[in-house]
């Protein structure tokens, strides 16, 4: 599954990140671009069968925000928001210059000692 792999990936990165801290993570944030294909529901799913296996992250909560699509028009030297994938701006001048929307980052984590 695609998706277990992206988790996995997530949690590898988290443990380059943050060597002393990585078990006491709580919360992790991420940002899935409109374009990247991800789909939330499956990388929850992916995620609670990743935490199956490695029980450390049991209480560990995931959340997944989506982000709007970002284009660029280089007529108008602005930036625009692509609705129903239509890749035109305002001014009629379309675009293939995607400035957000394709990209899966981890946006916050949240350790237990943070959480008062
Ligand atoms: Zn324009």
């Amino acid at each position: 599954m695609h998706e277990l792999g992206i988790v996995k990936d997530i949690f590898r990165t988290l443990e380059e990140a943050y060597p002393d801290k990585y078990e006491t993570i709580i919360k992790i944030n991420l940002e899935a671009g409109l374009l990247s294909s991800l789909q939330p529901i499956l990388i929850q799913n992916a995620f609670e069968a990743y935490v199956l296996d490695d029980t450390r992250f049991k209480n560990t909560e995931l959340e997944v925000s989506i982000l709007p699509i970002i284009a660029y028009c280089k007529r108008c030297n602005k930036q625009f928001e692509v609705q129903y994938h239509r890749f035109v701006c305002d001014c009629g001048q379309t675009s293939d210059s995607i400035i957000q929307g394709e990209e899966l980052r981890i946006s916050q984590v949240t350790f237990k000692e943070d959480k008062k």
